[in-house]
């Protein structure tokens, strides 16, 4: 019996059933350099593959909205280009010249800081390793051939892989690569899969058809269990699935404490996909709708079409509230198509409301695009980062310069629509009963204001035990907001990850905490605390 610890968690729960090993087939290929007359023949062999390839990813596309992305990243110039030159120029074979454009595209992705744009190397290398198997005339394996529960266990799964899974028979999934914010860690959670990823070395720990044990949630595998602790995890998994009955047993109930205080519990989300998503879980509305992945997910500024057309669908779908964070870029996250220049400290630099108040143009056709889309729901606007009072009231008045110009061209807006700040600078903290009488809501970003309050940057593995927002000078910050706020009137949230923290529900209903703003998976059990009082 062998017991593998893992760090993180992507979906909870308990499996114990047989390893199914999922690895790719041979697709390596030769590196001798092929000869002029053979060149046609090679970008035939290309055509071909990705003809075949767009066909899939058209089928898919219409089933799983992920693949309209893969369908784009395979009908790119510069795959294209770069394939070509490379056999053209370099008299590479077609395989070599694919993988070498793919590993191209990927690194892209993958120096890029932000966790999420990071993962996108694997819809690259999804698209690559079809396009070999095409070039190859190799059939890749297909989980949609399980027929009996197992627990499946991968180098790295790629979304095409994930859509084709039976939840009632994969119990659990493994892979040794990927992270928390890959696409098969957002499927296997939607899917309410129990999902591990990024476990170094367990392809050599299992072997195919041995029974394990997984707990998802405490992040532990057990390879060759013994009968007792085969036993013992029936019993915890029984436990689990009884539990998660209750707690989504318990979405109808509205969250009021046990004063009688009605809680409003909202989801933090990036995407139409991810509201869709949250919508099963009864929510009050979107809290934080992180706007940037708009940006980041693109080749361009999206313009106020653009970002129209999202917001709107997304106004319609959160019912209740939609509260748009405008654009939140710099410190850790980047525009594949704007150069920003080297700083010493990115967190302490040219980010958020800064640029969107330096780039003002730009700023205009994201608010015009939110003001827009308040015709079709509660919308509320919220501004990141925000410092002084001179910030707040210049990113209002670019709000109102918008108003007139929609008037202008007579289009629909909510004109009493709420313009709100988050919390999560230590400025932000000190000037809070100031800043009450301009905004209309406040939102408190635990997240940044944690690293800014602490002195302690958010993403260092090394000070990961210092970034605490239990620290008393966090929790005596977030209460003499909520103070503050409630001193004018108005409503404040929270959308920065203690808000999903069950452990931190009682200390912040305490607080006077009104709206909880968390990821989708958090939501059920945050309820059922604020329910219990515990
Ligand atoms: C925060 O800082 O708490 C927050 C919600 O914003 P982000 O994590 O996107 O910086
Ligand atoms: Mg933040």
């Amino acid at each position: 019996m062998e017991k593998v610890l893992v760090e993180k968690t992507a979906s909870r729960g308990i499996a114990v059933a047989p390893v199914y090993l999922y690895l790719d087939p041979d697709l390596s290929f030769g590196t001798e350099k092929i000869s002029k007359e053979q060149v046609q023949e090679e970008l035939d062999k290309f055509t071909q593959a990705k003809t075949a390839v767009v066909e899939e990813l058209t089928v898919l596309a219409q089933q799983n909205e992920i693949f309209a992305a893969h369908l784009e990243i395979a009908g790119d110039f510069m795959l294209q280009d770069g394939v070509e030159s490379k056999v053209k120029n370099d008299l590479k074979n077609v395989q070599q010249a694919i993988s070498e454009t793919i590993e191209e595209f990927a690194v892209i992705f993958e120096s890029m800081d932000d966790e999420y744009m990071k993962e996108r190397a694997a819809d690259v290398k999804d698209i690559g390793k079809r396009l070999l198997a095409g070039t190859k005339h190799v059939k890749l394996p297909d989980l949609g051939g399980i027929t009996e529960p197992v627990i499946v266990v991968a180098r790295d799964m790629y979304p095409s892989d994930t859509v084709k899974i039976n939840p009632s028979l994969v119990k659990g999934i493994i892979t040794e690569e990927g992270g928390v914010t890959s696409h098969v860690s957002i499927l296997a959670k939607s899917m309410g899969i129990p999902t591990l990823v990024g476990v170094k070395g367990i392809l050599s720990k299992v072997s195919d058809g041995e029974t394990i044990c997984m707990n998802a949630g405490e992040g532990v595998i057990v390879v060759q269990p013994d009968e007792e602790i085969l036993n013992e995890y029936k019993a915890q998994k029984e436990a689990y699935e009884a539990e998660k009955a209750r707690l989504e047993s318990l979405r109808n109930t509205p969250a009021v404490t046990k004063e009688g205080k009605r809680i409003y519990l909202c989801a933090n989300v990036g995407n139409l996909k991810d509201i869709k998503n949250a919508l099963v879980m009864n929510i009050d509305g979107v809290g934080l709708f992180r706007s940037e992945f708009l940006y980041m997910q693109n080749t361009h500024f999206p313009t106020e079409e653009e970002q129209f057309k999202v917001y709107k669908e997304a106004a319609q779908l959160s019912s209740q509230e939609l509260t748009i964070r405008t654009l939140d870029i710099g410190g850790d996250k980047e525009l594949s198509y704007y150069e920003f220049e080297k700083e010493e400290n990115p967190f302490l630099g040219w980010r958020a409301i800064r640029i969107s108040l330096d780039m003002k143009e730009m700023f205009k056709e994201q608010l015009r695009a939110i003001l827009r889309a308040s015709a079709f729901g509660h919308v509320r606007i919220m501004f990141p980062m925000i410092i002084s009072m001179e910030e707040l009231k210049e990113a209002k008045a670019i709000v109102q310069e918008c108003k007139e110009e929609l008037k202008e061209r007579g289009e629909a807006f909510d004109e009493n629509i709420e313009t709100g700040m988050m919390i999560e600078t230590p400025a932000s903290v000190i000037l809070a009963d100031e800043f009450a009488k301009e905004a209309d809501f406040f939102s408190i970003g635990t997240n940044d204001l944690t690293q800014y309050i602490l002195a302690v940057d958010r993403g260092n593995k090394k000070i990961a035990d210092r970034y605490d927002y239990f620290h008393p000078a966090v929790v005596k910050a977030i209460g003499q907001v909520i103070e503050a706020g409630h001193k004018e009137g108005i409503k404040v949230g929270m959308c920065g990850e203690m808000a999903g923290d069950q452990k931190a529900v009682k200390l912040l209903l305490d607080l006077g905490l009104d709206e909880f703003s968390m990821s989708a998976g958090s939501i059920d059990y945050v309820r059922e605390q604020i329910l219990s009082g515990n």
